[in-house]
């Protein structure tokens, strides 16, 4: 994989790859979590409660900027729940791709932590746009909620008040994470799902990810 892609049919096939890529991660797995590609003003997005790894181009949805329906698939397919937490990160934080994992990582961590995690002095905390690794990565965790599309609201505040951010966390459920394109937004997922894996380790082996290691190490 390499540049984006330039027409609507190969975002199409890359999404069914990069769904059958998280499948083996795990992080789209019992028809859970997705992803959408945004390229200019037209959206992809992968229709709700399927088999993500099995996704072909045909059954994907096309939306404009605005959320409208262009081109469903055929049969009964529905859109993804989470399809407003996707367009908070369009709208609010100009992404090109965001991906909902539903990663074990991501999960344990909400339970470690509190209103928020925080890491540094992490090597993979360079694959986050912006952020050394003498810096403190903040990643707030949000609450869950019975049904994926209320947590919009809730999803649309933490962008707000965490411009840093490129992932919100949700307690007990999993993770979002966008990038400026879909190259990015994988990277990312990658350096936070490995961070979150290595904040949970660190906690039970009497680490605090949040501090700075003392200065000559024994
Ligand atoms: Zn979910």
């Amino acid at each position: 994989m390499s540049a984006p892609p330039s027409n609507a049919s190969n975002v199409k096939e890359l999404l069914c790859e990069l769904c059958r890529l998280f499948y083996q991660q795990g992080w789209v797995s019992g028809t859970g979590g997705g992803i959408s590609i945004r390229e200019g003003d037209r959206v992809t997005m992968a229709p709700s409660g399927v088999q993500k790894e099995r996704l072909r181009p045909e059954d994907l949805f096309e939306l404009d900027v605005d959320g409208r329906v262009l081109k469903a698939p055929e049969g009964n397919a529905k859109l993804s729940a989470c399809a407003p937490l996707f367009f908070h990160a369009f709208e609010l934080r100009d992404a090109g791709a965001v991906i909902h994992s539903h990663s074990m990582n991501a999960m344990l961590a909400t339970l470690v932590f509190g209103d928020e995690l925080r890491v540094t002095h992490l090597e993979m905390m360079k694959g986050i746009r912006g952020t050394g690794y003498h810096d403190e990565l903040v990643v707030p965790i949000l609450e869950n909620t019975a049904h994926e599309c209320d947590l919009a609201d809730a999803m649309a505040d933490a962008m707000r008040r965490y411009p840093k951010t490129f992932a919100v966390l949700v307690r007990r459920h999993g993770v979002y994470v966008w990038g400026r394109d879909w190259v990015e937004a994988k990277t990312h997922a990658e350096c936070y799902d490995y961070l979150f894996e290595a904040a949970v380790k660190m906690k039970q082996l009497g680490f605090d990810p949040s501090s700075a290691p003392e200065r000559n190490p024994e």
